[in-house]
């Protein structure tokens, strides 16, 4: 044996010796693909239209916030449910916008992007052997959510292309180890925006059953067509058994800056805030200061929003639709799920990613990335538009290569 085989032997009986000591619940995910695709993206000098940030400028007043409480000394850390004044506004605006009130001493927890909070409020409610219903195609973290709160996820389709779910299939998915449902209105990968009809079944199921809603709402603002974003706790019944999830993130165009938060009712705040307390102890205290000044923008920086997404979708749907790919049309969020059986590509949805952004030069994310089983989303790949409009520019040009092939 030489010294290099010898030495490869030593290696990976370490490695061994290490394996067995790694976790089993991290072994049964893998890395974020839609993290990877950005990655992917800046290797080869791609059009990123893969990861769900805009590439455009957050609004003044916020960033000049930002920079105002650095300069007046909020810079050490704020309390760990999050600063008062941020609970405050945050509760303003949930009663401006939802009508639900809220008590921000007891009900808010502050965390380091909504990310931070649907895994604090996972981990803040599961016991081994609780249930928890997802429907799919889902924002890949849920996944890992569930595995690393220790639930058993129970998977409900929804299906293209309206993204309606089956309501026996959902009946038959709740029972009594349920604990709670995780539902994303406006969602993500397929801009569905739940119904107050279909809410209302949801909320049967949950009262039925003794459930918790988890609600990631984070593209609350992002509604298209007359859509209206309604949360889950403003439902009756609903108050004292939905967790909100929601952050700046995407509302405010601030995707780095990791300021999110959950509202629920005290009893699970608790062991929210607990969990937060030792992933994390607090976010960035003066991003939680410039979210004061954010989350007191007028209804019209709102409107904007919503329209220059608009008009963002509308172009997105006319590039996709001449280059080949079937659109389903988003009602709300800024993604664009696509189907690419017209393009008889050989290959699944992750090699056609591949090549798409090796060869064509535009990152996207395979659909299996949204779907327990990959098979599922085999033949789906989902696009951002959540960009300038150079980089719509840059992505329609680049696709006009994919057409002519
Ligand atoms: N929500 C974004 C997306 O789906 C990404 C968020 C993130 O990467 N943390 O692309």
């Amino acid at each position: 044996m030489s010294a290099g085989e010898a030495s490869t032997a030593g290696s990976s009986q370490i490695a061994a010796a290490v394996q067995r000591t790694l976790s089993a619940k991290a072994e049964r995910f893998t890395e974020s693909v839609i993290r990877e695709m950005t990655r992917l993206a800046m290797q080869y000098d791609a059009v990123n239209m893969a990861q769900g940030f805009p590439d455009f400028s957050a609004a003044p007043e916020v960033k000049e916030a930002a920079r105002q409480a650095i300069s007046d000394d909020i810079n050490q850390y704020a309390i760990t449910w999050g600063a008062k004044e941020l609970r405050d506004a945050i509760a303003r605006k949930f009663e401006r916008t939802q009508g639900v009130r809220v008590d921000p001493e007891r009900e808010i927890t502050v965390t380091c992007g909504s990310t931070e909070a649907m895994m604090a409020a996972m981990m803040g409610i599961i016991n081994p052997g609780d249930e928890v219903v997802i429907f799919e195609p889902h924002y890949e973290n849920y996944g890992p959510d569930a595995i690393l709160s220790g639930a058993t996820p129970r998977f409900v389709q929804l299906q293209p292309p309206d993204w309606n779910f089956d309501r026996d299939e959902l009946k038959r998915a709740f029972g009594p180890k349920t604990k709670a449902i995780i539902v994303n209105t406006p969602n993500n990968p397929t801009g569905k925006v739940f119904s107050r009809e279909e809410l209302e079944f949801i909320r049967d199921l949950c009262v039925r059953w003794n459930a918790f809603a988890v609600t990631d709402e984070i593209y609350e603002h992002i509604i298209f067509d007359g859509s209206k974003h309604i949360s889950m706790a403003s439902l009756d019944g609903m108050r004292d058994r939905t967790i909100t999830i929601n952050g700046m993130s995407k509302t405010y165009s601030v995707t780095g800056w990791r300021v999110g938060w959950a509202i629920a009712p005290p009893e699970a705040s608790v062991p929210i805030r607990k969990v937060h307390d030792f992933l994390t102890v607090g976010a960035a205290a003066p991003l939680q200061q410039a979210g004061v000044t954010a989350l007191e923008l007028p209804p019209t920086y709102y409107t904007k929003l919503a329209e220059n997404y608009r008009v963002k979708r509308d172009r997105m749907l006319g590039i996709l639709a001449d280059a080949g790919f079937r659109c389903f049309k988003p009602a709300g969020a800024y993604y664009i799920m696509t189907d690419i059986s017209g393009f008889n590509f050989r290959g699944d949805d992750v090699e056609f990613a591949k090549y798409l952004v090796r060869d064509i030069g535009i990152a996207v994310v395979p659909g299996s990335s949204f779907y327990d089983d990959p098979a599922m989303g085999a033949k789906q790949v989902r696009f951002t538009f959540c960009k300038k409009d150079s980089t719509l520019d840059a992505c329609e040009k680049k696709l006009s290569k994919l057409c002519s092939r």
